[in-house]
């Protein structure tokens, strides 16, 4: 499964590390509960504590206020019959890190997501366990990620059929398989480089917390057995509906985050599990060298334009409503905005990568590492502009 002759030998040389790293995806805020791993990224990130819920559904009676179970690291509630949404505050531990949920119907049950680990796909499984003992039908990795990705083990261990986009398999394998066994010092060298060859204060703030974020990614990527999905969707057989008994779930297709996003859609009751298309009251994650901007402006376009009772299941951030699509389409915009007049005034690509400010207005939208959001978006969009 994982080939480790001459391909990943080739990556991890200093030469083309750059160019793996740009291709690795990013956790949001951390990873494992391997405490060892974290020294570096304690000093980074801000980890505050995260509500499983916006305040706009406090009130709303489809979504449980009070979690079936809270672990800390992760709590499950229920958000429509038979609809269960699984929210991570990485915070309070790295078991789980991205969101997922679960669907309950008379037949079968549909589980979203392989977390960051084993023990996070487990948890899900447990928890699903508490309100309903129907077969799984499958399991179902929104798209490759690492956070969403490393706990597939659990579901090739307990015979569960694991559903992704076709092209998931090959992405885990070229951007974490190349990693194991790799030279550390070598792969992260470049990045140590550009630290030192930092030109701002605030340019060797961004290159510290990447450094620190991709050193997870690597470390994860090599104490976890890769586990491939084994049911690859073809987006161009989408959409496809998934009968599990009084639940019609369907799966569709997006552009935006990383090349291989799906949701699950359940429209009869209106709710979304929308992967990492959806960040809720975070910036967007635009690193991927699949992450289109102009794609995923146009996805968040089609959501917008969905129900305006539609609940949102994000990859990440809180449970949310329409507002939550209308913020992260905001966001993009003020990016945009900014970056157009940098543009105009002859700013660099590389340059006005760290020189967009965050407005007062959204000072408490979260922001993952710089390099794996804010840098990227506006490089990309330089990059469809026709501008360098
Ligand atoms: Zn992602």
């Amino acid at each position: 499964m994982i080939d480790s002759s001459s391909n990943s030998r080739e990556v991890a040389g200093a030469g083309s590390a750059r160019r793996l790293v740009n291709s690795l995806p990013f956790s949001r805020r951390s990873f494992l509960s391997k405490t060892s791993y974290f020294g570096a990224f304690y000093a980074a990130a801000k980890l505050i504590p995260l509500p499983a819920l916006a305040a706009e559904l406090a009130g709303d009676s489809r979504v449980s206020q009070t979690p079936i179970v809270d672990k800390g690291f992760a709590s499950v509630r229920k958000v429509g019959e038979g609809l269960y949404a699984t929210i991570s505050d990485p915070s309070k531990g790295f078991q789980t890190v991205c969101n997922g949920g679960f669907l309950a119907g008379k037949d079968a049950a549909l589980l979203i997501e392989g977390f960051i680990s084993v023990a996070g796909a487990a948890f899900q499984m447990d928890a699903l366990r508490m309100v309903s003992q129907v077969p799984v039908k499958g399991a179902l990795d929104t798209h490759y990620h690492f956070d969403h990705s490393m706990g597939n083990a659990f579901f090739g261990a307990n015979g569960i059929p694991l559903w992704a986009h076709a092209n998931t398999p090959k992405r885990i394998v070229e951007s974490y398989g190349a990693l194991q066994g790799a030279d550390k010092a070598a792969f992260l060298s470049p990045l140590e480089k550009s630290i030192k060859e930092a030109k701002t204060e605030t340019a060797r703030k961004h290159r510290e917390d990447y450094l620190a974020h991709v050193t997870n990614v690597f470390n994860v990527a090599n104490s976890t057995v890769l586990a491939l999905p084994n049911r690859p969707i073809d987006p161009s057989k989408l959409p496809m509906k998934v009968d599990l008994g009084g639940i019609t779930a369907v799966i569709e297709s997006y552009p935006g985050h990383s090349g291989t996003d799906v949701i699950v859609r359940v429209p009869e009751q209106n709710v979304v599990y929308a992967g990492d298309l959806l960040f809720s009251n975070m910036y967007p994650v635009c690193f991927d060298t699949q992450c289109t901007v102009s794609g995923w402006r146009q996805t968040l376009k089609t959501f917008a334009s969905w129900n305006k009772d539609t609940i949102f299941v994000p990859g990440h951030g809180p449970i949310c409503g329409q507002e939550g699509i209308a913020l992260l389409r905001a966001l993009f915009d003020d990016i945009e905005e900014q970056a157009q007049k940098m543009h105009k005034a002859g700013v660099p690509a590389e340059e006005a990568a760290d020189l967009y400010q965050v407005p007062e207005k959204y000072k408490n939208v979260a922001i993952f590492a710089w390099d794996f959001s804010i840098g990227p978006t506006i490089t990309k969009l330089y990059a469809e502009w026709g501008a360098k």
